[in-house]
């Protein structure tokens, strides 16, 4: 079979989820992948967190939609995807931190998010050991959590499959064009049509879309995070801190659904490139700042790094653009930043219901991601 209603690209955070709503819809989907599964690409560089408590109101409606969908998913349809409420917490030691997220703890207000202000001894029962030496107090979001990217990835694949979805790996997309209103995608095996052609290529979305002469800002910005053994559980929240390091921005952690702590870094300055070998200096940076807030971290091992790629934008917020570069039918939904796993059902779920749902295109939760933007602001909690 070589026509489709939809083709996407990549089997990634974004596409994965996207092909199982919009196959649901009855829509002939295809998926064609590189890798030789789902989430190869960077949705298992992922550390698994989950949060609806953004700074923009776009991010936060596509974020609470995924909430829904990761919290329910293990009711609703059976597979355990590792989902743990275990909420996010920013701790304050200085006013500077304590000014920006209690004014941004306004703008999350309003969107209703069930966010607070809570006290040191209120952060200290969320996790315990926390450093209380000049401890101010935390923002903590209690409906936020995690989950398994590849847990999720491959339950959403699954029902994507099972919905009528055709997922071709190990297949290279070389090629793009559009006549007579459909898209021709060459790839290393084949030629495929369809109408409506998705870029869901994560950090190679702007070689494919410039397939179709439409360049988009998009580009791979290396993170590292890593994983320990399993202990006990002693912390309750994702704990994210804001404070700039030596050679580093913020940095994060949570114990996961099978008790292992999982971290990562935001280096300074940026790490541009394709390159996924994992430094030298992100284990005693992290280690470093991570045994400054919560010493009893000290006794437990470290069981491996890894470093993958953010689809970076200059604004740290996603593109998802219909009809975009005036071209019918083309849909970029990439640029995910250091977000596409949190994103990524919510955003499937909306550009489903955009093309063949009640949803209108002009709906305010993807307002902030179109390409015409002029790309100048900065996200706040990027
Ligand atoms: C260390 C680290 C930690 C992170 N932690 C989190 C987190 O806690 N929460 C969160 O939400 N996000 C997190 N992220 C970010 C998240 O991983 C990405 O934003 C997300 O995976 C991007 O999703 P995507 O679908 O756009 O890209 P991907 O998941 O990479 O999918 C794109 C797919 O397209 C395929 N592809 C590309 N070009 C072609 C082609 N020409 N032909 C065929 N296939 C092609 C690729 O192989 C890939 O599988 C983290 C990232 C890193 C590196």
């Amino acid at each position: 079979m070589k026509n489709f209603d939809i083709i996407i690209a990549g089997a990634g955070s974004v596409g994965t989820p996207l092909a199982m709503f919009l196959s649901a819809q009855k829509m002939k989907v295809l998926v064609i992948e590189k890798k030789a599964s789902p989430g190869q690409g960077q949705n298992k560089a992922a550390i698994g967190g989950i949060r609806a408590t953004h700074s923009d109101g776009s991010k936060i409606k596509t974020c609470l939609k995924s909430l829904e969908i990761f919290s329910t998913w293990h009711e609703k349809e059976g597979d355990d995807i590792g989902w743990r409420q275990g909420g996010y917490l920013f701790p304050v030691y200085r006013e500077k931190e304590e000014k920006t997220l209690k004014e941004l703890l306004k703008v999350q207000k309003q969107f209703g998010l069930n966010i607070d202000w809570i006290s040191p001894q209120k952060v200290k029962e969320l996790v315990r050991g926390i450093n209380e030496d000049g401890l101010i107090g935390a923002t903590y979001s209690s409906g936020d959590g995690s989950a398994s990217p590849l847990l999720s990835i491959n339950a959403f694949y699954r029902k994507a499959v099972a919905c009528g979805a055709q997922f071709n790996f190990h297949e290279i997309i070389s090629g793009v064009s559009k006549g007579n209103g459909i898209f021709k995608v060459k790839t290393s095996k084949g030629e495929y049509e369809s109408p409506v052609f998705i870029n869901a290529a994560g950090a190679h979305a702007k070689e494919l879309s410039l397939m179709l002469s439409v360049d988009i800002p998009v580009k791979p910005d290396c993170h590292e995070a890593g994983i320990t053994e399993p202990v006990e559980e002693f912390v309750k929240p994702m704990v994210v801190d804001i404070r700039e390091g030596e050679k580093s921005k913020n940095y994060y952690f949570y114990q996961n659904f099978e008790g292992q702590i999982i971290f990562c870094m935001t280096p300074d300055p940026q790490i541009w490139g394709y390159d996924r070998k994992s430094t030298s200096e992100f284990l005693p940076e992290i280690s470093k700042r991570m045994l400054k807030i919560l010493p009893g971290l000290s006794n437990i091992k470290v069981r491996r790094v890894w470093r993958g790629l953010y689809p970076m934008t200059p604004d740290g917020f996603p593109i998802v653009q219909f009809d975009a570069g005036g071209i019918e039918g083309y849909i970029i939904a990439a640029g995910m930043c250091g977000q596409g796993f949190m994103l990524g059902p919510g955003l499937g779920w909306t550009i489903s219901n955009m093309l063949y749902g009640s949803k209108d295109k002009d709906d305010d939760s993807i307002a902030n991601f179109r390409l015409n933007r002029d790309f100048s602001g900065q996200e706040k909690l990027k």
